[in-house]
């Protein structure tokens, strides 16, 4: 083990680190399905580094891919030129894309991350609205519970409470209901039945505010990380049915569920419910280099093309696009197409949702919701400390060699795709006796 070095300088605001300062983990290496932990220790990464690492870490086509970029191409601007790894990105995500065959959200924009995306998505939903004569709307809906990063749109559309109390919103924001009933979420394996009741929560804000004040809703399709989330059957294809009756741009944050997490390249296609806007980032690179980007319908880019009442928008970020992301992209798909992942969850669904309903009957556990190679365990909330439990949870996994993460009394699973079902069965009992131990 090496010496640890000093935690002072650096500083993560707020509770995202606060709990790691009084009792570190480092993690020193990865390869494949495995962090390496400064004490020389193993652990199986149960959650993809933080829900991105889809191929699994120190692929050395990536890697290979990174070094020749930079020693040919390390930088250039994407504002008036261009360069050629950046079109064939582009070229190469549009033949995936989001959306049916014909239908397919082929126009991409280049980030740095989820929370560029998010904006970005929103910006090009108001844009939009302006662009075909309908600039009264510029109200955005979200969902409770909802996550969508941490720039002032996200922050505005999310459902993170702590953040909406303390920073100015965008003006007009709302939010549908997460859910009517959280009993009949329990224990789903796979979707509940109660979708088309749940989405008609768009209906009652469009009466509320006139549909004509409203530009967009956006939601994730799975809300991943505050608690995985799955919607009940039908609610995705009313959301879309309620928008498109109503002139509302629909949006999916597909910053997890993107890039094959479900069984299939995106969650558009794995519910065959088509948005106009989808927001990607994380997966895109492997979690390599930093990068997002949002897929727009032909529609909104040709709209947005010919320019709102004339005005000139200036939308953009000096790494849009940036050449060795784009490199660290294509060797990405390389991989995700040779090695069928982007379908893989599909296979090992089944296994993964037996693996993890299994623990239902443990002590303390109140919900199990899984869906593709996605998992959320539920616990009851310790009234005392709120928390508390799934943070014993996570602290006794990773001392025996799992890494899971935990948001509040929820603990999810995320592991890259290439993972075995052996390792889906370690995880679960890895987990399993951890909750038994939690008190
Ligand atoms: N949207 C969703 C659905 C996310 O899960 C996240 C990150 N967890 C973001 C946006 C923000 O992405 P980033 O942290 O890269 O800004």
């Amino acid at each position: 083990p090496r010496n640890a070095p000093s935690l002072d300088a650096f500083w993560m605001p707020f509770t995202a680190n606060r709990q790691f300062k009084a009792a570190p983990r480092l993690l020193v290496s990865a390869e494949g399905m495995h962090y390496r932990a400064d004490d020389g220790r193993t652990v199986l990464d149960g959650t993809a580094g933080l829900w991105c690492v889809n191929a699994g870490h120190g692929r050395q086509g990536i890697a290979a891919a990174v070094e020749r970029q930079l020693g040919t191409l390390d930088f250039a601007p994407t504002f008036q030129m261009g360069h050629p790894i950046a079109f064939e990105f582009a070229e190469r995500l549009a033949a995936i894309a989001p959306g049916p065959d014909g239908g397919k959200l082929d126009r991409v924009f280049f980030t740095g991350s989820g929370s560029e995306s998010v904006d970005t998505a929103l910006k090009i939903a108001l844009a939009y609205q302006r662009a075909i004569g309908q600039g009264t709307r510029t109200r955005l809906i979200g969902r409770e519970r909802g996550y969508h990063g941490v720039g002032f749109g996200g922050i505005s559309v999310g459902g993170i409470l702590a953040n909406r109390r303390v920073f100015p919103q965008l003006p007009g924001t709302d939010h549908l209901r997460h859910t009517h009933d959280p009993a009949r979420n329990a224990f789903t394996k796979g979707q509940p039945a109660h979708g088309m009741e749940l989405a008609d929560d768009l209906e009652r804000l469009v009466a509320l505010h006139g549909a004509e004040t409203i530009a967009a809703c956006i939601v994730e399709p799975v809300a991943g990380s505050t608690g995985v989330l799955i919607p009940p059957t039908g609610y995705l294809e009313r959301l879309r049915e309620i928008c498109t009756r109503h002139g509302i741009l629909l949006i999916f944050d597909e910053v997890i569920t993107g890039f094959g997490r479900l069984g299939a390249p995106f969650a558009t296609d794995f519910f065959g419910v088509t948005p106009d806007l989808v927001t990607t980032a994380k997966g895109l690179t492997n979690g390599t280099i930093p990068m997002g980007a949002v897929f727009a319908s032909r529609a909104v880019h040709d709209a947005l093309m010919q320019g709102p009442d004339g005005i000139e928008l200036f939308h953009g970020y000096t790494y849009s696009g940036h050449p060795v992301a784009c490199a660290a992209g294509l060797a990405t798909l390389d991989i995700y197409g040779q090695e069928g992942l982007l379908t893989r969850a599909a296979d090992l669904s089944e296994d993964w949702a037996a693996a993890f309903h299994d623990l239902r009957g443990r002590k303390g556990v109140t919900d199990i919701r899984t869906l593709g190679l996605i998992a959320g365990i539920e616990l009851a909330s310790r009234p005392d400390a709120p928390g508390k439990r799934a943070y014993d949870v996570f602290v006794d996994c990773f001392a025996r060699g799992l890494l899971i993460r935990v948001t509040g009394d929820i603990i999810a699973l995320s592991p890259p795709l290439i993972v075995t079902r052996d390792q889906i069965g370690e995880m679960a009992e890895t987990l399993g006796a951890a909750i038994d131990r939690a008190a």
